[in-house]
């Protein structure tokens, strides 16, 4: 299958080591095998991890060993104008889940890293001092980066401006946050999973470049026409484009969903309505804070939502966690919180679930202020911040109250309380680099009843579906495409623009089996670091209190057997023993 990058793609090898150039930078093709085989985006970025890992399951890498490869890799259809097809897909052994993890990161660096020619960045080592990496088409250098180091992002992307894309990481990495993330062109992050801290451990600070080649396209005509359905579909969803849709009010739209489902987690998650959500869901927030969309390039929808002055404006994760999971009705709190977040580099929702578990642990809700105060005190390691800045899972233990943090694999849980809705449960349980409500699909028929409503009280059904939810989501990243847009493209219109860019017949079957293959690769890789079904298992809380009922209807604990029972399924539909591990050949 030919790539649809100009000339033949390459993939940068990056060793950081001593001295003044702190590496070695070399540009080699990209191996015609690995491309077949792994595609690009979430696909090649967890091949190529794994390739830089020891064979032997009996002595696998610490996170920060300097041999251990953090690897970025755009998808295959990066650089060809099609909407949200420009993700960045980033594998690295995660600090927190204690596995490998791939995050998909919004931005352009995708798209510029793609008309630059690269298919990957490989980066392995450790610098002896902070540097960044920067790509001109197909130049790249490694560049001194002491200067920015622990700087607010902010001033990161002031200084890189230069670039088309950039992404770096913020004062939480530095000061050895596991919260700590990679932030991308000011408004976008990679996730809870610990980028930030695994880049600290390499000293390497940013990776910013530009990219002007245009892509070679078989049958451009071809791609207009499955570009132009692309972006009637993203039209026709209301999720996406409607009055109340993330194009206008980015996911932040979802908060009044959730708690219209009595799915809003609140008080850490003791219970799962907030009376006062409707002083702070994104209509009021729209409307105190008049914001333009923000959109990754070719991206339609533009579901960041910034301000005139430059804030950006919490999304569902940030606004619903910033509010009613600390039990705070103050919106301005939410966008205040966000941005600090963002500036410190810290992942939001992780840190908000973190006081929230303070504050149970505690029993001393946080006022507005002191949730700054500790924010700064976490991005900076110091003080209370040095115990609450290791997230809650390490807060929790530390106070001999683990059961108090709400995490799977480590990693903070997302807005969306899994009483409220069976699959999605599942979905956050198994999900290989640590809880996202968009790994599963389910937010579609559970939540926004699209395409078909199903039952959201019960796990029948669900197991296979959110495999097919999951391969789904994991092909279009292979291709770079953002998982909100799963909402409404759907991998029928991947495989039209596949063709078109590639010029061989692509089908929508095709790439299911890619995004299958892609995800029993990433189950391996954490089940040869030793995580199973244990691993894949939600906070006791969920299968033994209620949430909060009301509206005719109640909310009760999960049951633990149906649980169980769908997770066994969801193992062997995926190929695997009933510990959750990949039996069989890897590409099965
Ligand atoms: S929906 Fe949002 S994150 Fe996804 S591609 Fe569009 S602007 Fe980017």
């Amino acid at each position: 299958m030919q790539h649809p990058q100009p000339g033949r793609p390459a993939i940068l090898h990056v060793a950081l080591g001593p001295g003044p150039g702190a590496g070695l930078v070399r540009r080699l093709p990209a191996p015609d095998a690995l491309l077949a085989r792994a595609c690009g985006g979430r696909g090649l970025a967890g091949a190529l991890l794994e390739a830089s890992l020891p064979p032997s399951p009996l002595s696998p890498l610490s996170w920060d060993d300097p041999r251990a490869a953090v690897c970025f890799a755009p998808g295959r259809l990066a650089g060809c104008s099609l909407p949200g097809a420009g993700h960045l897909a980033i594998a690295f052994l995660s600090p927190r889940t204690g596995g490998a993890a791939v995050a998909s990161l919004g931005g352009g660096l995708g798209d510029a890293l793609a008309r630059a020619g690269l298919a990957a960045i490989v980066v392995t080592g450790r610098a002896d001092h902070p540097v960044g990496l920067v790509v001109r088409d197909d130049t790249a250098a490694l560049a001194d980066a002491r200067e920015l180091a622990g700087r607010p992002t902010p001033a990161l992307f002031d200084a890189l401006a230069a670039w088309d894309a950039a992404a770096g990481i913020g004062p939480a990495a530095w000061a050895g946050s596991p919260l700590a993330t990679l932030v991308a062109d000011r408004w976008h992050d990679a996730g809870g999973a610990g980028l930030g801290l695994a880049l600290a451990a390499k000293n390497f600070a940013f990776l910013a470049a530009t990219g002007t080649a245009s892509p070679a396209v078989a049958d451009p005509q071809a791609l207009g026409l499955a570009k132009a359905a692309m972006e009637r579909l993203i039209a026709a969803s209301p999720a996406l484009a409607g009055a109340c849709g993330f194009s206008r009010c980015g996911t932040a739209a979802l908060v009044d969903l959730l708690a219209g489902r009595r799915m809003l987690p609140t008080d850490n998650f003791r219970r799962t309505f907030f009376p006062q959500s409707p002083a702070v869901n994104a209509p009021r927030l729209e409307a105190a804070h008049p914001a333009r969309a923000q959109a990754c390039p070719g991206c339609p929808v533009g579901c960041r939502r910034v301000t005139a002055d430059g804030r950006l404006l919490p999304d569902v994760d940030g606004l619903a966690h910033f509010t009613a999971l600390l039990g705070l009705a103050d919106p301005e709190l939410a966008v205040a919180a966000r941005n600090r977040c963002l500036d410190l580099g810290l992942d939001a929702p992780g840190a908000a679930a973190t006081l929230a578990c303070r504050a149970e642990i505690t029993g001393h809700p946080l006022s507005p202020d002191r949730v700054l105060e500790l924010l700064a005190a976490m991005g900076a390691m110091a003080g209370e911040g040095r115990e609450l800045g290791r997230g809650a899972a390490g807060y929790a233990a530390s106070r001999g109250r683990a059961g108090a943090a709400m995490q799977v694999k480590g990693v903070e849980l997302p807005a969306f309380d899994p009483r409220g809705a069976s699959g999605l449960a599942l979905s956050l349980a198994v999900a290989p680099s640590g809880p996202d409500p968009w790994q599963g699909g389910c937010v579609a028929h559970e939540l926004l009843r699209k395409p078909v409503a199903t039952d959201r009280f019960t796990f029948e059904g669900k197991a296979r579906a959110v495999v097919l939810g999951e391969n789904a989501v994991a092909a279009a990243a292979s291709l770079g495409g953002c998982a909100l847009l799963s909402l409404a493209v759907g991998l029928e219109e991947w495989a039209l623009a596949l063709a078109a860019v590639t010029g061989q017949l692509v089908t929508a079957g095709d790439l299911a089996v890619l995004g299958a293959r892609t995800v029993r690769a990433e189950r391996g890789r954490n089940a040869r670091r030793g995580l199973g079904a244990a691993d894949d298992d939600l906070p006791a809380r969920f299968f033994t209190e209620p949430g909060t009922g009301g509206d005719g209807f109640d909310v009760p604990p999960l049951s633990r057997t149906d649980f169980l029972a769908a997770r066994a399924k969801y193992y062997r539909l995926r190929g695997c023993d009933a510990d959750g591990r990949p039996v069989g050949p890897e590409a099965a």
